[in-house]
């Protein structure tokens, strides 16, 4: 023990510059050693599915792809060439350049995505994605599907309002018409009846049955999340050409986190800043989300909280205590800085902890990253933020050096586990 501090002190020393904290000094050794072996689940991520050689590459880890909208200004750690990418291309691909990446790619032509979970400590990845298939074995990749394209049936020309609806409406529209395809309906039904029973349900149980655990919404992106309780009538009336839109939408949210329920699956909701230049910030307020959280109709449907609500990461926390809350710490340890993160997470942990998990949103931002850099910066951040807010809970005696390891390992596997009935 005394050995292993000593030996942590003197590589602590080697690789800190003056002026700078050493990881020891900021976190407990002996936690982040644990921190560093335990084996994760990730509630989020996109990760690509390999193709081989003249086969499409993949175009299923997003139903809207963030890779076509304007440009907008990138948080620092985003940028291509920030030093949490070029460190990440070192520690994966033993170099920086496309041609690095591409030869350990050849080098795992049949197992290159686990071989990419090995490398950042993940056992099991939720995969976020329209489908899977060959490369994404389902005994390391658990799949969640996309509901929101089910929430637009009508003409929706008349909700675009710029230039990243008018990228992302098209696109939903498009997954609604595979949607019809897969349940043999040629087109939109002619009442909302018929389109509940022949289209929506027969889609979530398809995807149950595909071995998914979790329907997401990344609605968000679309519109406000804040989702009303309309009669059927009025959603009747809306489905009819006849009524207001917004209606219609929530009424068919509602039916669907209800056969999630039903069908023993949990409900994702991006709730966070997102990206693209015109994204709707005051619209993703996890405050937003009260209404449904407190309808006693829904207390037994889990809903988990993508992202962990950034920047409204105080009043998240607040919702916690509602009984069919979640969150994870998603997207903010690609954006954000560990300490940052780890602030969130230490005021999660201190309130409600059996309710916070790890996960690392692992998207192919850009040619230079990819979902593998993306989700080994995330994971280290993640790691890092971890063991930076179990040390401060454990030096302001708040927690025993035991109650602190059995923490890290809920936030990094058990609470994930618990809640999909993982093995
Ligand atoms: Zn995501």
């Amino acid at each position: 023990m005394f050995r292993f501090l000593l030996a942590g002190a003197a590589l602590s020393l080697i690789g800190c510059s003056s002026g700078e904290m050493s990881r020891e000094a900021r976190i407990d050794p002996i936690l982040d050693k644990e921190i560093a072996q335990i084996k994760a689940v990730d509630n989020h991520a996109h990760p690509v599915r390999p193709t081989a050689a003249g086969e499409k590459p993949d175009d299923e880890y997003d139903a809207l792809p963030v890779d076509n909208l304007e440009p907008q200004s990138d948080p620092v750690r985003q940028r291509a060439n920030s030093p949490e990418a070029i460190e990440a291309r070192q520690a994966l691909f033993d170099g920086d350049k496309a041609e690095d990446k591409a030869r350990v790619m050849r080098e795992h032509p049949n197992d290159y995505a686990t071989w990419v979970l090995d490398q950042i400590g993940i056992e099991t990845m939720l995969a976020n994605r329209v489908a899977m298939g060959p490369g994404l074995p389902s005994s390391r990749f658990v799949w969640v599907p996309f509901a929101d394209a089910l929430m637009y049936p009508l003409d929706n020309s008349a909700l675009i309002h710029n230039p990243d609806q008018k990228a992302f409406l098209p696109l939903e529209e498009r997954l609604l018409k595979r949607y019809y395809a897969e349940n043999g309906v040629a087109g939109k039904p002619a009442t909302l009846a018929e389109y509940l029973e022949k289209v929506v349900r027969p889609t979530l149980e398809r995807h149950k049955a595909g071995g998914a655990v979790a329907e997401k919404f990344e609605m968000a992106y679309l519109r406000p999340i804040a989702v009303g309780n309309p009669s059927r009538a009025d959603a009747e009336k809306a489905y009819a050409g006849r009524g207001d839109y917004t209606v219609l939408q929530d009424y068919i949210f509602r039916f669907i986190a209800s056969e999630c329920g039903r069908l023993g699956m949990a409900v994702h909701i991006h709730v966070a800043a997102g990206g693209g230049g015109y994204f709707n910030v005051a619209g993703s307020n996890p405050l937003l989300l009260e209404p449904l959280l407190n309808d006693p109709s829904l207390r037994k449907i889990n809903f988990a909280m993508l992202h962990g609500g950034w920047p409204f990461t105080h009043e998240i926390t607040a919702l916690l205590t509602k009984p069919n809350a979640y969150l994870d710490f998603s997207e903010q340890t690609a954006f954000n800085s560990a300490h940052e993160v780890a602030g969130n997470i230490r005021r999660w942990l201190e309130y409600v902890p059996e309710k916070v998990m790890f996960a690392t949103d692992a998207y192919p931002f850009s040619p230079e990253v990819g979902w593998e850099e993306a989700g080994w910066i995330a994971a280290k951040t993640g790691r890092e933020a971890l063991g930076l807010a179990l040390t401060g809970m454990l030096r302001d005696g708040e927690v025993t050096h035991d109650r602190a390891v059995e923490l890290a390992r809920m936030v990094l596997r058990d609470n994930a586990r618990s809640l999909y009935h993982l093995k």
